[in-house]
C-alpha cells in the first residue's frame, strides 16, 4: 500500500489490520492495536483542547512508556512536532531544549522513575486527566510559542525533533520528518522479517532515534509485540530472553551489561527461548564482547551503524556470523561516498570521512541554518563526521574525524586503542581521548575495571605495550570508577577530563 504519510498512521492501519493484536506492554499495562489507536485519538484530542496547534513543538519528557508512544503518534496526528527527551538529563539540559525548541506545552510522564516528576515539579506542571495515560503532569501554557509552517506535503512535515545527545558538543535539535521515520522505520523491518510473530524487546530510550525509529516506529508498522522497558536491568532482560522475546536491539553496554549479570548470579548459562536476531549499534562494537554474547545465546551479533541524523539506519549486518566489527552494508536507498580532506572521493579502501545522501538524510538542525549548511552540502550529501572504510561492500567505522588523534604525524583511531585495553579480562569499559601537548597530541585512556580488581594503571601500560604500536600507545590510563555516559549507555569522552579530576 506505499509508505503511509504520517507516523501516526502506522497506529491506524496496524488497528484496522489487527485490532485485538497485543501492540505494546509495559509493567502493569498492555495495549492491543485497537487499544493504542483510540488512546492515540483521545490523546490528540486532548493535546487540541490543551492548546496545542499545529506547526507547535510538545516537549515530551519520559522514560520509555506507553504514555510517552501515545503522546508522540497524538503530535503526528496533530501535525505538531514532538521533542523527545530522557529524564535522566540533568535539569538545565532539559529546559535548555523546551527553550531551545520553543515548546508549547510540556508532557512529563511521572510514576515511572523519580527524574520525569522532578523535572515537572521545577517546571510548575500540574497532572492532567489525560484519557488512558496514567500519571502525565502537563507544564504551562506557552502563549508566546509561535506555530512553524506546516507543510502542505504531511510527509515532509517534521515529526520528531531529536537532540543529540552531545558527545561530541553542544546538543543539536535534528529535525526529521515523517518520511525521514517512514522510510527508516519500513527498511528496518523488511530486513529484518518483523512481523506479527515478532516480540521485540524495547529498552533503547525512545527518546532516542533507535528506540523511536526502529523499535517503536517499526514495530508497529510491521504489527510485533513491543516489551517497553523503561529502566534497564539485566535480570528482566534475561527473563524476556528466556520467554517470548524474538529480538533484542541494544548498544555495547547492553549486552555488557547482561554478561556482567550472569557472572555476579554464577548462572551456567542464559537460556533463549525464541531468540532469532540480536542487534547492536551505537558505539565502537568490542570483538572480545561480541564473541561472548554469541557464544552464550547462540545468535550472531548483528553490529549496525546508525546516526541520528539518518533516523538512524544508513548499514547493517545481513544475518550471518562475522568475525571481524564490519557495521555491514549499506541499506537500500541510501548512498553513501568516503571522502579525503578536500572533499575527494578516495580510492577504495582508503580511509576518509562518510558522506550519506537518501530519503533518511534529516531536514536540517532546528534554528541553526549555519550549522545544517555545514553538515549538508547543495547536493544533499550529509557529512557525518565519522572515519569510514569499504572492504568491498563492507563498511568499517575506524573514529570520527573529531576523535582522530594525531600523534607526530600518525593517526591514532581511538577504537582501536580501546579494544585493546578492552581485550584485558579486568576492563569493563575503556574510552581513548588525545590530550594537546607542545604542539603535538598524546594518547589518554580511560577504563573502569572489575569490581574488586586490583590492577594498576602501570600494569595495563605494561599489558598494552606488546600489542600497540609506540605512536598508540597511551602516555597515560587513569582508572575511573565509572565512565560518565550518556542514557543510551555512549561514553561521554568530552567529561572524561573531568571525571578524573573529581575521583
Ligand atoms: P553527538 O552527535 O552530539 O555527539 P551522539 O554521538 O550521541 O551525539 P548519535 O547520533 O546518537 O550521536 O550517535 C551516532 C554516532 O555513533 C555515530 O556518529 C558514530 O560515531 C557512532 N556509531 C553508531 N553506530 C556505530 C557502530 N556500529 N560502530 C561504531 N560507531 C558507531
Amino acid at each position: 500500500a506505499g509508505l503511509p504519510n504520517r507516523i501516526s498512521d502506522v497506529v491506524t492501519r496496524m488497528a484496522e489490520e489487527r485490532p485485538t493484536g497485543l501492540a505494546l506492554t509495559e509493567p502493569g499495562r498492555a495495549w492491543t492495536f485497537g487499544d493504542l489507536a483510540r488512546i492515540v485519538g483521545d490523546t490528540a484530542q486532548a493535546l487540541g483542547r490543551l492548546g496545542v496547534r499545529p506547526g507547535d513543538r510538545i516537549l515530551i519528557v519520559s522514560e520509555n512508556s506507553l504514555a510517552l508512544a501515545a503522546l508522540l503518534f497524538a503530535a503526528s496526528k496533530l501535525d505538531a512536532w514532538a521533542v523527545v527527551a530522557s529524564p535522566r538529563l540533568s535539569g538545565r539540559e532539559v529546559d535548555q531544549i523546551g527553550t531551545h525548541s520553543g515548546a508549547r506545552r510540556a508532557f512529563y510522564v511521572i510514576g515511572i522513575g523519580q527524574q520525569a516528576a522532578e523535572h515537572a515539579r521545577r517546571n510548575g506542571a500540574v497532572v492532567e486527566a489525560l484519557p488512558g495515560l496514567g500519571q502525565v503532569a502537563v507544564g504551562p501554557l506557552d502563549a508566546e510559542a509561535v506555530p512553524e509552517p506546516v507543510h502542505a506535503a504531511a510527509e515532509e512535515q517534521v515529526a520528531v525533533l531529536l537532540y543529540t545527545s552531545g558527545t561530541t558538543g553542544n546538543p543539536k535539535g535534528v529535525m526529521l520528518t515523517h518520511r525521514n521515520l517512514l522510510f527508516s522505520a519500513f527498511v528496518s523491518g523488511s530486513l529484518r522479517s518483523i512481523g506479527p510473530a515478532d516480540c521485540i524487546y524495547g529498552v533503547l530510550p525512545m527518546s532516542h532515534i533507535v528506540g523511536l525509529t526502529i523499535i517503536l516506529v517499526s514495530s508497529i508498522m510491521f504489527g510485533a509485540l513491543v516489551r517497553v522497558v523503561p529502566q534497564y536491568d539485566p535480570a528482566d532482560l534475561a527473563a524476556a530472553i528466556a520467554e517470548d522475546t524474538t529480538i533484542i536491539y541494544g548498544v555495547p553496554a547492553t549486552y555488557q551489561r547482561l554478561l556482567e549479570y550472569k557472572a555476579v548470579k554464577g548462572l551456567p548459562k542464559l537460556a533463549a527461548g525464541k531468540l532469532r536476531c540480536m542487534f547492536v549499534a551505537g558505539a565502537p562494537l568490542d570483538l572480545t564482547l561480541k564473541a561472548r554474547v554469541e557464544e552464550e545465546l547462540g545468535q550472531p551479533l548483528l553490529n549496525g551503524y546508525g546516526i541520528t541524523e539518518c533516523s538512524p539506519g544508513v548499514s547493517s549486518v545481513q544475518s550471518a556470523y562475522r568475525e571481524d566489527d564490519t557495521v555491514g552494508t549499506i541499506i537500500p536507498g541510501v548512498e553513501t561516498r568516503v571522502v579525503d580532506r578536500s572533499g575527494r572521493t578516495v580510492a577504495s579502501g582508503e580511509v576518509g570521512e562518510l558522506h550519506v545522501r537518501g530519503p533518511n538524510v534529516m531536514r536540517g538542525y532546528y534554528r541553526a541554518p549555519e550549522a545544517t549548511a555545514a553538515a549538508i552540502d547543495a547536493d544533499g550529501w550529509f557529512k557525518t563526521g565519522d572515519l569510514a572504510r569499504f572492504a568491498g561492500e563492507d563498511m568499517y567505522i575506524v573514529g570520527r574525524s573529531k576523535e582522530l588523534i594525531i600523534r607526530s604525524g600518525f593517526n591514532v583511531y581511538p577504537p582501536e586503542v580501546e579494544a585493546v585495553l578492552s581485550s584485558h579480562p579486568d576492563v569493563v569499559q575503556s574510552a581513548v581521548i588525545g590530550r594537546a601537548v607542545e604542539g603535538n597530541e598524546e594518547v589518554v585512556g580511560y577504563v573502569q575495571l572489575l569490581p574488586g580488581s586490583k590492577l594498576s594503571s602501570a600494569d595495563l601500560l605494561a599489558f598494552v605495550r606488546p600489542l600497540l604500536t609506540p605512536y598508540k600507545r597511551p602516555a597515560e590510563i587513569v582508572i575511573l570508577d565509572v565512565l560518565p555516559a550518556s542514557s543510551t549507555g555512549k561514553i561521554l569522552k568530552h567529561k572524561l577530563a573531568e571525571a578524573a579530576r573529581t575521583t
